[in-house]
Parts: C-alpha cells; structure tokens; sequence
C-alpha cells in the first residue's frame, strides 16, 4: 500500500468518507437526496495525496527565554520534534513542534 499523506497538514492519516451533499432537498414538486462521498484525511477533511512523513529529529531542551508564544516559558523541559513531509511528485517541507514535557 502506498502511503499517503494529508494534503493540508501534511500527517499520515487515513482515508475517511465523508459525504459533502446536501442531503435531504426539496425543488417545487420535486423531492431528493443529495449525496457527494469524498474519500478525505481522517484529520483536516482535505484532500489525500501519496507521500509520507518521517520524524528526522527529535531532542530535548530547556528553554532559556519564553517560547510557542508563552506557551513554553524559560525554565521548562520541552521536546522539539521535526518532522520531514514529502510529497511525491511535489516539494518536501519540514515542520517543527515544541511540545512541553511534563
Ligand atoms: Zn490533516
């Protein structure tokens, strides 16, 4: 199986169906249901494209000054995880998340 990843955050994830129609309708004497199942990320509803994401980098910090917008002040243990996205047919970028330790 090809791995895919979420083409909004850019995570492995799963393909979910989601149905984006309508639903129950009314059109002067006409009555329906409409229905639009999209297969899309379990995460973000976005689309699905093949590529993957590898954690390259972790390590721990201390933080010297306040970090993730006071999130993280000086003083803590926090993790940093650097995750490597890759589309396949497209550009590869990295993201990067700070995460406090407890
Ligand atoms: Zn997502």
């Amino acid at each position: 199986m090809a791995d895919q990843i979420c083409d909004s955050c850019g995570r492995e994830c799963e393909a979910v169906n989601q149905d984006f129609g309508y639903g129950d309708y009314e059109y002067g004497s006409q009555r329906g249901y409409d229905s639009n199942v999209c297969e899309v990320s379990d995460c973000c509803e976005a689309d699905i494209v093949p590529g993957w994401a590898r954690v390259i980098r972790t390590a721990t910090h201390v933080a010297r000054k306040d970090h993730a917008g006071g999130r993280i002040k000086a003083g803590q243990k926090y993790q940093v995880t650097v995750t490597r996205h890759v589309r396949e047919n497209g550009p590869a970028w990295i993201t990067t998340r700070k995460k406090l330790v407890k």
